[in-house]
């Protein structure tokens, strides 16, 4: 494989990027976390700060992003609070995807910058990626083809609830 964190951007550096650049007002994280429809918009869940959803044009199957509410695009910016959620849904999502899918491991990585890899540079994510042995052999080299043995839809139901399940009776992260 040739970069780390490279293959899951080539549809959204087609669809997402706007000619108006990195605005708000154009960013397709902000549209869909705005969306009101949490199941159409992928949202597995929210928290105070950040939010989890599902990559619409996933590496793997759960690959998940975790994003603050603020259209902020760097580490710095988003503010420590933000920065801190984000981690802490990112173990969350560990968790749920392990429950669900018993990967055998996990990439956890932020792209700063277009540059780096990041087909929405306006707005930091960072992705949580479950690995399998041998999952990216056929993709890398094909690039765009990947195996998809779920429908999101039935992925989102899976995540959400794992999710859900997660969270302590007294409230969420
Ligand atoms: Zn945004």
């Amino acid at each position: 494989m040739d970069f780390l964190f490279s293959p899951w951007r080539y549809r959204y550096l087609t669809e997402a990027r706007t000619p108006a650049g990195q605005a708000a007002d154009g960013c397709v994280l902000c549209a869909q976390l705005a969306a009101g429809d949490d199941r159409q918009a992928l949202v597995v869940y929210r928290g105070r700060l950040a939010a989890v959803m599902l990559n619409r044009y996933p590496y793997t199957v759960g690959h998940l992003m975790v994003l603050p509410y603020a259209h902020c695009a760097t580490l710095r910016t988003c503010g420590a609070e933000a920065r801190h959620e984000i981690m802490e849904l990112a173990a969350q999502g560990e968790a749920a995807l392990e429950a669900e899918y018993h990967p055998e491991g996990l990439n956890v990585g932020v792209n700063l910058g277009a540059a780096a890899g990041a087909g929405i540079a306006g707005h930091l994510h960072l992705h949580v990626v479950p690995r399998w042995m041998g999952d990216a052999n056929f993709i890398s080299v094909v690039g765009e083809t990947r195996v998809l043995p779920e429908r999101l839809e039935d992925t989102y139901g899976r995540l959400e609830r794992a999710f859900a399940a997660l969270q302590p009776a007294s409230g969420k992260v």
